[in-house]
C-alpha cells in the first residue's frame, strides 16, 4: 500500500512545490513507484514536471468532481513518475465542491482503487488551509511541511498544526507529520540557525536531517520542465533532495519492520 503523503504549508514560497516534484524524481530514480498529485490551481507542479497545464485533456479537476475516472487523468512523465496534473480549473472545482457531501473526501475516496500501484503518493497543496488542502489532509497518512528558517516562520506553524490536530480529530485519525523540512537554508544566516535550533526542540526527530540549500539551479529547473533530478543531479539542490529522498524511503523502511504484521496484511 502506497505511503500518500501531502506537502502542505499555507505559507507560499516556502518550497512545496519544488520539494513535492524534486522529491517525486528522487524516489522514482531509486526506484518507487510514484504518483504526484498537482493540488495546486497554480498548476506548477504540473509545468516543473514537464506537462503543459494549458493543454491538458484531463485533470485533477474532473478527479474530484467525479467526471473522470482517476486512471484516465493521470499522465506518465519523463521522468519515471506519474503526474495527476492540475491548473486553475481547480479553482472553480473547489467553488463546486463547497455544497456537496464528503466534500473533503474526494481525493480520498478517488485514490482508494489506485494507491495500491504506487510506493508513494504525493500531493502538492495550494497556499492555503482550503477545501482543497483538507482534501489533501483528509486522504494523506502524513504531512511534510517545507519551511523557510525566517522569524515568522514558527508562528505560521502553529496554524497548520492546529488544522492537522482537528483534522485528526475528524477526518482523519492517523494523519502522522512525515517531517519538517528546512528549506531555501543559507548555513551563514545566524537568525535561520537560531530558527532551526528552535524547530529541533520542538520536533525533535521530526525535522528532517537533510537541509535543502538555496540553490539556484532549484530555481532553473522548472522553467526546463525538469526536476533538479533530472537537470543537474549533482548540484548541491540536487544532492539534498536525493538525500532527501533516502531519507524518506529509509523511515518507510523503519516503520515496515516496526509493524511487520500490517505491511503483509495490507
Ligand atoms: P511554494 O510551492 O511553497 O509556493 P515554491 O516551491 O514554488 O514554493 O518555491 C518558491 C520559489 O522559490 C520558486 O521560484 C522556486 O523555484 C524557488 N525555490 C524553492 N526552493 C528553492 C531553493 N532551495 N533554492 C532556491 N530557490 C528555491
Ligand atoms: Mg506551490
Amino acid at each position: 500500500m502506497a505511503r500518500i503523503i501531502a506537502v502542505a504549508n499555507q505559507k507560499g514560497g516556502v518550497g512545496k512545490t519544488t520539494t513535492a516534484v524534486n522529491l517525486a524524481a528522487g524516489l522514482a530514480r531509486a526506484p518507487k513507484r510514484v504518483l504526484l498529485i498537482d493540488l495546486d490551481p497554480q498548476g506548477n507542479a504540473t509545468m516543473g514536471s514537464g506537462v503543459d497545464k494549458r493543454e491538458l485533456s484531463a485533470s485533477i479537476t474532473e478527479v474530484l468532481l467525479g467526471e473522470v475516472p482517476i486512471e484516465q487523468a493521470i499522465v506518465r512523465t519523463a521522468e519515471d513518475f506519474d503526474l495527476l496534473p492540475g491548473n486553475i480549473d481547480l479553482t472553480a472545482a473547489e467553488i463546486r465542491l463547497m455544497n456537496e457531501d464528503g466534500r473533503e473526501q474526494r481525493l480520498k475516496r478517488a485514490l482508494g482503487g489506485i494507491a495500491g500501484r504506487y510506493d508513494f503518493v504525493l500531493i502538492d497543496c495550494p497556499p492555503a488551509l482550503s477545501l482543497l488542502t483538507l482534501n489533501a489532509l483528509t486522504a494523506a497518512d502524513s504531512v511534510i511541511v517545507p519551511m523557510q528558517c525566517e522569524y515568522y516562520a514558527l508562528e505560521g506553524l502553529s496554524a497548520l498544526i492546529d488544522t492537522i490536530e482537528a483534522i485528526r480529530g475528524q477526518l482523519n485519525p492517523g494523519l502522522e507529520i512525515e517531517g519538517v523540512l528546512r528549506t531555501m537554508f543559507d548555513v551563514r544566516n545566524n537568525l535561520a540557525n537560531a530558527v532551526s535550533a528552535e524547530l529541533i526542540n520542538h520536533f525533535g526527530e521530526r525535522v528532517f536531517r537533510t537541509i535543502i540549500p538555496r540553490n539556484v539551479r532549484l530555481a532553473e529547473a522548472p522553467s526546463h520542465g525538469q526536476s533538479i533530478v533530472g537537470y543537474d543531479r549533482a548540484s548541491r539542490g540536487g544532492i539534498a533532495y536525493l538525500g532527501l529522498a533516502g531519507e524518506v524511503i529509509r523511515r518507510q523502511r523503519e516503520r515496515e519492520q516496526a509493524a511487520p504484521a500490517r505491511a503483509t496484511t495490507e
